[in-house]
């Protein structure tokens, strides 16, 4: 299906964005990879995905609290592949503490991170969407793009900023072939996540497995995580010609996280 185009998705060096390179790559797309990570690890992620779905894939390090480096990445797939079609901003981070004893440097790192990155590289994308006339932008926000959760100030004003991002996106798009969504996970193990976890299980001295149980029942109704596997077939399907007048939306996919 995706067979020809190119995908950048940003933070696929693990967690979600993994699942969504992989999703991509499947259907046929060359995957641009970025993230933090190992240099032998990531070349071994490179080479496996490649070994895997027949594809082009590539990496960089660029980091995506810089705006010059966020630039630097859409014009590398440009240059290398000579198109931008997908472009997945994926690429986050999470700090919890109450908003009086939240550190600054933590909330400009996470605003960068979560928001300004996704506005910088859109920036740099388009043109080149606009050029080949076809373009997909899927921004993965998240249930705290919907709704709030105490101690998540930056993340949870970051994703609220990222959904809207991706309305204007959409709407400025919107006579073009090009598409902008967002889908906004609930629980999903990543590291990211497992970070929460180990750091509730050490707050209330319980087993890995209780403060799993306990993360999930407190906002996830199904009481289950979803899978990173789930939101890269969601960015697949949104790819897809059966998405091209979903526009502007706000996907959940949270377990049942944002209908109570
Ligand atoms: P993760 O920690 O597994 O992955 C984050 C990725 O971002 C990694 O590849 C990491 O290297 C990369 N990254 C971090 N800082 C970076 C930087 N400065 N420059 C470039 N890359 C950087 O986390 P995840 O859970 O897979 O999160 C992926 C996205 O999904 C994030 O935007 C997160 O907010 C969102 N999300 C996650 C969940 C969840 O439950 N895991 C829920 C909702 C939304």
């Amino acid at each position: 299906m995706l067979r020809g185009k190119t995908a950048i998705v940003t933070g696929s060096t693990s967690g979600i964005g993994l699942g969504i390179a992989q999703a991509l790559a499947q259907q046929g797309a060359n995957v641009l990879l970025n993230g933090l990570g190992e240099r032998r690890q990531v070349d071994a992620l490179v080479a496996q995905l490649s070994a895997d779905y027949g594809v082009k894939v590539a990496y960089s390090p660029a980091d995506m609290s810089v705006a010059a480096e966020v630039s630097t990445l859409v014009a590398q797939c440009a240059h290398q592949w000579g198109s931008v079609d997908i472009l997945v901003n994926n690429a986050g981070i999470q700090h919890t503490a109450p908003l009086e004893e939240f550190p600054d440097e933590k909330w400009e790192q996470i605003l960068a991170i979560n928001l300004s990155a996704a506005f910088y590289g859109t920036k740099a994308a388009l043109p080149h969407m606009r050029h080949r006339g076809w373009g997909r932008i899927v921004n993965i926000a998240s249930a705290h793009g919907l709704v709030a959760s105490p101690t998540k100030a930056a993340y949870v004003a970051a994703k609220h900023g990222l959904v809207g991002l991706t309305k204007v996106v959409a709407l400025e798009t919107a006579r073009s072939p090009i598409t902008c969504n967002a889908i906004c996970p609930g629980w999903v193990l990543t590291p990211l996540v497992q970070k929460q976890i180990d750091d509730a299980a050490t707050r209330d001295g319980i087993s890995d497995d209780d403060a799993k149980t306990k993360l999930l029942a407190e906002k996830q109704p199904s009481i289950e995580f979803a899978t990173p596997e789930q939101i890269g077939t969601a960015v697949a399907f949104l790819c897809s010609p059966a998405a091209d007048q979903i526009r502007g939306a706000a996907i959940s996919i949270d377990g049942g996280w944002t209908a109570q």
